[in-house]
């Protein structure tokens, strides 16, 4: 009988797959990770944009200041940078978050609230982490955060292709597939992100949605996509024109303050890495005038502590 125990460095390994902490309610949470679970705002976002425009520079042989303006163009066409250099350059996916994600000093960069693999463990059900960064990465900052133990499963952008596309998120033949595939009813998942456009974009698929606005910053007014003119070159044509396109867009932004362009700069500046931000870094992040709830959210929460007790007075 003993022969068919499982060895002590079986159980051991078991013991080290199970995701740790409440696994025991219906409900299955698919949480976001960069400014949901961490603040990437702070140092990592900045980081990745200036990783990409210098990616974009040197594929296409321009300098950084053209690369920007690719980036916008791409962004707004196709709602990543990626995308369209996929598209129109043919360049290698991988290749690309490799080095738009290269940090030698990511535990320097990783920011969490104080308890939050606590909460976590607290919150009752399975969690799968689902984001458009790539694997390498995401693995790491959960390592960092000390919060790896809590997930059963990472989809990071490498398990996001659908019939020969890559489909990130928002993208809803991906997150079916995936529920499909883990065996989730729809109404039985939870998507927490902090990117409110990709709450929308689920809406009627019977996926519950929770928003994280915890971490959400801007840059005033509202519009993230500015390409600065070299101070060097404030004379030539190109600088002309990106002076031009700055004072269109702030008087836009100062005629159209209300609801709606305030949620789309919250969604534009969170809006995965791939919003091609060209501030400089000494522009100071403030914190995103936050909407109130829209429609299509369920729950609207500030930070996982808050998700956590709510879940615990409602009971489900
Ligand atoms: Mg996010």
């Amino acid at each position: 009988m003993s022969s068919s125990l499982p060895s002590p460095r079986r159980v051991r390994a078991r013991l080290r797959r199970r995701p740790a902490g409440d696994t025991s309610g219906g409900t299955v949470w698919l949480f976001d990770l960069d400014n949901t679970l961490h603040d990437a705002s702070h140092a990592i976002f900045p980081a990745i944009n200036r990783l990409m425009t210098a990616y974009v520079a040197r594929v296409l042989g321009c300098d950084e200041a053209t690369a920007s303006r690719v980036r916008v163009d791409y962004w707004q066409r196709y709602g990543a940078t990626l995308l369209g250099m996929i598209r129109h350059h043919g360049v290698d996916p991988a290749d690309f978050l490799r080095a738009a994600h290269e940090f030698p000093a990511l535990a320097e960069m990783v920011r969490v609230r104080r308890g939050l693999a606590a909460h976590l463990r607290r919150l009752p059900g399975r969690k799968i982490l689902v984001t458009n960064a790539p694997q390498d990465y995401a693995r790491a900052v959960l390592e960092i955060a000390g919060i790896r133990h809590c997930f059963e499963r990472v989809v990071a952008i490498e398990q996001m292709w659908v019939h020969g596309h890559l489909r990130p998120k928002p993208d809803r033949r991906m997150l079916r597939r995936l529920l499909a595939q883990a065996r989730i009813a729809p109404h039985r998942a939870v998507l927490v992100e902090d990117t409110v456009s990709h709450l929308k974009r689920y809406a009627g698929t019977g996926i519950r949605t929770a928003w994280v606005t915890g971490y959400l910053r801007t840059v005033a007014p509202s519009r993230p996509h500015v390409v600065p003119a070299a101070p060097a070159a404030v004379h030539d044509d190109g600088s002309r024109r990106d002076a031009a396109v700055r004072s269109t867009l702030a008087a836009e932004d100062r005629r159209r303050a209300g609801h709606a362009v305030q949620e789309r700069s919250v969604t534009l500046v969170a809006a995965e890495t791939q919003a091609p931000q060209a501030q400089p870094d000494n522009v100071p992040r403030v914190r995103a005038r936050v909407p109130n709830r829209p429609a299509y959210v369920d729950i609207k929460v500030q930070s996982m502590h808050q998700l956590q007790r709510r879940m615990r007075r409602t009971g489900s």
